[in-house]
């Protein structure tokens, strides 16, 4: 185990929605990925509040702030996933595959958000389905 008391860097932040069916999955799989050591943030729909929410993005902007400052995280992992409710879960798609691709082109889009304020961090784009999670 590590020196948990002595511990305060670290290189990730990772965001991903709220759904519960997903997080504790999600969880796992950046612990198996990346360490044990990571931060986490949930927002509503995750791609979604940075590209939609001028309040949400604001208030994540923040949080990305003090994991620099305090942790000198260097990602942002962000996760998407399948059948998200703030997009309106997957019976507005046709299939899963449209579904996940609708997917990826957001998460593109809250990269370049991301990206513009934070030039400094790198950015990671994750997919999780029903069975797998993926960068995507
Ligand atoms: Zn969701």
């Amino acid at each position: 185990m590590e020196d948990l008391k002595n511990m305060h860097h670290w290189s990730v932040l990772a965001v991903s929605c709220i759904d519960g069916r997903f997080v504790r999955r999600i969880n796992d799989w950046i612990a198996e990925q990346q360490g044990n050591i990571f931060d986490y943030r949930t927002e509503v729909g995750c791609s979604k509040a940075i590209i939609d929410s001028v309040e949400d993005r604001e208030r994540l902007f923040g949080v990305i702030e003090v994991a620099i400052r305090l942790h000198s995280i260097k990602e942002i992992w962000l996760i998407d996933h399948i059948d998200c409710g703030a997009y309106g879960g997957s019976k507005e798609h046709d299939d899963v595959e449209s579904e996940e691709s609708f997917h990826k082109q957001k998460l593109d889009e809250a990269a370049g958000i991301i990206g513009d304020k934070f030039p400094e961090l790198s950015v990671t784009k994750i997919y999780a389905g029903w069975d797998t999670i993926e960068e995507v």
